[in-house]
């Protein structure tokens, strides 16, 4: 239950490749985050910023070795692995299903804090417009809600998951300046100790980030200031 408690990673000699036989997007990366802090993923068009972060949450296949807190990801079993994180992705699935289920996928929470995290992101407003609000079932990838209110439903599911470590992959794409400083205000509320991995193109995001990773031909390094880059 407790584990993980810090959201230290460390990532040692990782190579990612979408299919066994296909090539390595990513080749021998190692790098670590130290618990409780930000940093910033960077890299061009296609680097592999999007398949890094697959690979953290196993979606892609590897080589290499990763853990959290000192726990190798051999050792666990795959759900209690992707428990730890919670992840606004770039393609965003929204599963066929009312708002409560994409929020709450296990129904844990009741009614009040689902209208509580969902006001705290932005989505109050939003879910109130449909018939059945919170009943409301959405369909075909949820298609009636715009790619920025989809991050904000990942949003809120990673708050009511408490996730230890949040990948956000390109938070700034689709959310304009004020969604993005309810972002901002949520990470400090809401994940105020949590290890968060965001990627993007824009600088303005990443400022709060405490050191970068910076991907380049299929290969990474860090950098403790963004005025290094
Ligand atoms: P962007 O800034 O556009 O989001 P990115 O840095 O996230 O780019 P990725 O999406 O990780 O880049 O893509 C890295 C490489 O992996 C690209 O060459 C891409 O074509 C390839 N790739 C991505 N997804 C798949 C997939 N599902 N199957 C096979 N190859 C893939
Ligand atoms: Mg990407």
């Amino acid at each position: 239950e407790s584990w993980p408690s810090r959201g230290q990673l460390e990532v040692r000699n990782l190579t990612v490749k979408y299919t066994e036989a296909g090539r390595a997007i990513l080749q021998k990366l190692s790098f670590s985050m130290p618990g409780g802090q930000r940093m910033g993923l960077l890299g061009r068009t296609g680097g592999g910023k999007s398949t890094l972060l697959s690979a953290l949450l196993r979606l892609a296949s590897t080589d290499g070795e990763i853990s959290i807190d000192g726990v190798s990801w051999n050792s666990v079993p795959l759900q209690t692995w992707r428990k730890a994180f919670g992840v606004v992705p770039q393609k965003i699935f929204i599963l066929t299903g009312s708002f409560r289920m994409n929020l709450d996928p296990h129904l844990k929470h009741s009614d009040e804090e689902l209208w509580r995290v969902a006001e705290e992101v932005g989505l109050k407003s939003v879910i109130e417009q449909f018939p059945d609000k919170l009943d409301f079932q959405l369909e075909d990838g949820g298609y009636v809600l715009s790619n920025g209110h989809k991050q904000l439903v990942c949003l809120a599911r990673s708050i009511l998951s408490k996730a230890r470590i949040l990948l956000l992959d390109e938070p700034s794409a689709y959310l304009d300046p004020i969604t993005l400083q309810v972002l901002r205000k949520t990470l400090k509320h809401s994940f105020p100790d949590c290890t968060v991995m965001l990627s993007g193109h824009r600088v303005e995001p990443l400022l709060e980030c405490q050191s970068f990773l910076m991907i380049q031909d299929s290969s990474v390094k860090t950098y403790d200031t963004i005025h290094k880059l």
